[in-house]
């Protein structure tokens, strides 16, 4: 399949103040031989579920809290990314944090980006804005790397394959910013705030394991386009 790489159209760019900002800015490999018959190389991808431990990030009218959903959409990713030849490697696999100090969870984090040699890094969160009616799947990157345009990539992609299915949401255009997650290495490294908890039927979708698996499958999509030969 091909990704329209740059062809995001310029539409209203929301400047919403999403988790990361309002919640994160604190806070923030074993290669298996590849079959005979692959002809790509194995490409590495850091999963990083955002929070976890007693940091449970944005929470919803229902009570779940945005660390959870965040791990249990990293853990599908996980299962995306392997099925097709990445190897994924994951920040955290429980709900504890790698450390119940932010700063030292942060560099945790760090340290397994940097340790894994990635080509790149998605780290999946979950939106909220005083808003409610604010919904779809936003993308940001650092504005001072190199992710900008796999960033927008995966924005465009999503846009036209997530936000406009699941209730016709909104466009919306890739996201610069000063984010520490996306600092850690030297190339792509982009945060998907997958949905806003603060809208009743985004929340619904983030708790829906059919909605989950099919935005995994649709980032898969983009990484196999972007790294795939
Ligand atoms: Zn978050």
């Amino acid at each position: 399949m091909k990704i329209k790489f740059l062809t995001v159209k310029k539409k209203a760019l929301y400047l919403i103040v999403p988790c990361i900002l309002s919640v994160c800015a604190i806070c923030a490999a074993c290669f298996s031989a590849l079959p005979a018959a692959m002809p790509n190389p194995l490409h590495t991808v850091v999963i990083d579920a955002g929070h976890g431990g007693i940091d449970g990030g944005v929470v919803g009218s229902t009570g779940v809290k945005e660390s959870d959903i965040n791990l249990k959409m990293s853990k599908i990713l996980e299962s995306e990314l392997n099925s097709r030849n990445f190897n994924a490697v994951m920040t955290r696999k429980t709900e504890a944090a790698l450390n119940n100090i932010k700063r030292l969870d942060m560099q945790a984090r760090k340290k397994i980006i940097v340790d894994a040699h990635p080509d790149a890094v998605i780290s999946l969160h979950v939106n909220r804005f005083s808003d409610s009616s604010r919904r779809g799947v936003q993308v940001f990157y650092d504005d001072t790397g190199i992710g900008k345009d796999f960033a927008q990539a995966m924005q465009s992609y999503l846009n036209e394959n997530i936000n406009a299915v699941y209730g016709n949401r909104s466009d919306y255009e890739a996201i610069g910013g000063d984010l520490y997650i996306t600092k850690c290495a030297k190339v792509p490294s982009i945060i998907i705030e997958c949905g806003f908890i603060s809208n009743r039927e985004d929340e619904r979708l983030l708790l829906s394991e059919d909605y989950c698996k099919d935005l995994c499958r649709r980032i898969g999509e983009v990484l196999s386009s972007s790294f795939g030969d």
